[in-house]
């Protein structure tokens, strides 16, 4: 016997637990399933573990700016160990929070795959599943990208490494390459990012990202810029990644590679085709409304949808919230990305919101930019920082904010600045008259514009 519910949503990351819990709190019965322990990506495996090494990493790029000022007498050294136990205090307690909440709510949560056997039911791990509704979040996973790359670990692996590798290779120059490097970078590893393109961290401003490479190699990170990975073999207890850049061959030995090649949508084994679920490349295909083109009864939310987000968690509870409305009340809510802001956490960090200078540019958007080096500015001196950049682009006709790019110590407090007045359509003026505390990070918008 089947059990029948409003809804099942497939996958307890950001996006499943937006949409379970708000059509819960609505009435409807729902039931939400993970393959793994509750909590996604994000939490678990992603940002927030991230996080707590990034952070750790920057006391000590802090100390050893100040060091080399004189103020502080030795840099402090990072106890891998102990650090990975700090980061458990944050990722161990999350499933059975998780639990209790939706044992609290009275959603039925259940652990196991899901698979579509039909256009509106479902088998988890045997048991059968009919449902008024579907949502699939189940999110992304690791592209793999040469023969053997299998024998890489991947950012989770990376993320409960109990000992610090003394050398690691990156594939791929991607945020979570750069992130990872400078981390293991400040605890004394050696680190190399094998990336295929001729620039890292593409979605970037080029300006930006040529200041944070040269900062990054300028940390002893050997960044190979033009190399494609061909393969990854084992030999003595090494990694061994053979490589081609400009018809040259190389091998590059480490004792662990990371695979960070870019992440897919994770649709392969939900069994699409048996439920009517039609899926592009990067996902399931959706409407505006977020609604499978091919099964009504389906939605999708998140990284495991093609809806033109970033896969990104503010993007993933987004979506997860437009879903929920959609299903409760009528397909009516639709994306809305401006303002939306990606970070890269390295130390200092490289973020961007809205408009880059070249897609204003592509769009024949007829815009200024407000461009500069801010090294000898007192908010970075008075913290010994190395690099502060910013680029602001401002549509010519209304003034409006359309974008900003910045890197430096103050980047991350800034840009989220920029992307609320390019979410509420704030010009520039308005944000230059703005009684920012001085001095903080923020207060230097006036002059950035
Ligand atoms: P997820 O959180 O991935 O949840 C999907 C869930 O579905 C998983 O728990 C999975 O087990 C489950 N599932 C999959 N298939 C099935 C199935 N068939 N049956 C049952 N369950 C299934 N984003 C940021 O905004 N900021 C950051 O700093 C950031 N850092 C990141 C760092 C790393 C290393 C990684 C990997 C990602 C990072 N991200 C970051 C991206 C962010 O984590 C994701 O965009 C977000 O978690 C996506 O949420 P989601 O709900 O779509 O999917």
């Amino acid at each position: 016997m089947s059990k029948t519910f409003d809804l099942v949503v497939i996958g307890s990351g950001s996006a499943g637990h937006t949409a379970a819990t708000t059509c819960r709190a609505r009435g409807w019965s729902v039931a939400i399933v993970d393959e793994r322990p509750f909590g996604g990506t994000c939490q678990l495996r992603g940002c927030d573990p991230k996080k707590v090494l990034v952070n750790a990493a920057r006391v000590v790029d802090d100390a050893q700016r100040l060091v080399e000022k004189g103020v502080l007498d030795r840099v402090p050294v990072l106890q891998w160990r102990e650090l990975m136990r700090f980061k458990r205090t944050f990722t161990d307690p999350v499933p059975e929070r998780w639990s209790k909440v939706y044992e609290k709510a009275g959603i039925v949560a259940m652990h196991g795959r899901a698979t579509f056997s039909g256009e509106r039911t479902l088998f988890v791990d045997g048991e059968s599943l009919e449902a008024k509704h579907v949502v699939i979040a189940s999110g992304a996973m690791t592209q793999h990208v040469a023969p053997g790359d299998e024998m890489l670990m991947d950012s989770e692996g990376f993320l409960d490494l109990e000992e610090l590798p003394r050398s690691l290779i990156f594939v791929g120059g991607g945020y979570i390459a750069f992130e990872f490097a400078h981390v293991v970078a400040r605890a004394g590893a050696k680190v190399t990012i094998l990336h295929r393109g001729a620039r890292p961290l593409e979605s970037f401003d080029d300006d930006a990202v040529a200041r944070l490479a040269e900062l990054t190699r300028g940390l002893g990170v050997d960044l190979q810029l033009g190399t494609t990975v061909t393969g990854v073999r084992k030999e003595a207890g090494e990694i061994v990644i053979s490589a081609e850049s400009v018809g040259a061959k190389h091998d590059f030995r480490a004792s662990a590679g990371i695979l960070a090649a870019g992440r897919v949508a994770n649709v392969d084994g939900l069994c699409l085709e048996r439920g009517n679920v039609a899926r592009t490349k990067r996902g399931v295909e959706v409407n505006a409304y977020l609604q499978s083109v091919s099964n009504p009864a389906v939605y999708a939310a998140g990284d495991a949808a093609d809806a033109g987000g970033l896969p990104l968690t503010p993007v993933a509870g987004n979506e997860g919230e437009i879903v929920a409305a959609n299903l409760l009340d009528g397909n009516r809510r639709t994306a809305d990305f401006r303002g939306l802001t990606s970070m890269v956490y390295t130390i200092p960090s490289l973020g961007a919101t809205g408009l880059s200078e070249a897609s204003a540019r592509e769009r024949g958007i007829a815009y200024e930019v407000h461009v500069g080096d801010m090294r000898d500015w007192y908010s970075t001196r008075t913290v010994a920082g190395r690099e502060a950049f910013y680029k602001i682009v401002i549509e010519k006709s209304s003034g409006k904010v359309l974008g900003a790019t910045i890197v430096g110590p103050h980047a991350e407090e800034q840009i989220n600045v920029f992307a609320l007045a390019i979410r509420a359509g704030v010009d520039g003026a308005m944000l230059r008259e703005a009684f920012f505390a001085y001095p903080t990070g923020s207060s230097d918008l006036e002059y950035m514009l």
